[in-house]
């Protein structure tokens, strides 16, 4: 996938498969606009695309909506499943408490900065036209 030559300029031109490809992009951890592959790593993530420089982290809480995500994943993924083992009764409770604790570290340590690429996925979902034309950024560090 490569960037369009023309893209529109106006969120409302954007198509639904064209949102969705940027959404497909940042769920397999690649670039949103050049499709760069790696972008977070567990301890790094870059604030511009090491291919494109499309700037990723614009700074002052613009990546914040990546918390809630990873408590999200923790839930859905860590938590909710202990307590079905637990409540069927093949895990004790002094068990199953030090796993969801230990998860309680790990998990956000671990997948915090890929929930940062669904943050961007669910930002340039709904705003596209500022993914392709930079310049209609708001600037957010000065
Ligand atoms: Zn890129």
């Amino acid at each position: 996938m490569s960037i369009p030559d023309s893209p529109p300029k106006s969120n409302a031109d954007y198509s639904f498969s064209e949102r969705m490809n940027i959404i497909w992009r940042c769920v397999f951890n690649r670039c949103p606009l050049c499709s760069q592959r790696g972008i977070s790593r567990p301890f790094h993530f870059p604030k511009v695309c090491p291919n494109c420089g499309t700037i990723f982290d614009r700074g002052n809480g613009f990546l914040l909506s990546a918390l809630p995500a990873v408590y999200f994943m923790f839930t859905i993924f860590w938590l909710i499943p202990l307590m079905v083992i637990f409540l069927k009764g093949q895990l004790s409770f002094p068990v199953t408490m030090g796993l969801i604790l230990g998860g309680a570290i790990l998990v956000p340590v671990l997948f915090f900065n890929y929930c940062k690429m669904l943050a961007l996925a669910l930002y340039y979902f709904f705003l596209p036209r500022e993914l392709y034309h930079p310049e209609t950024q708001d600037n957010l560090t000065s």
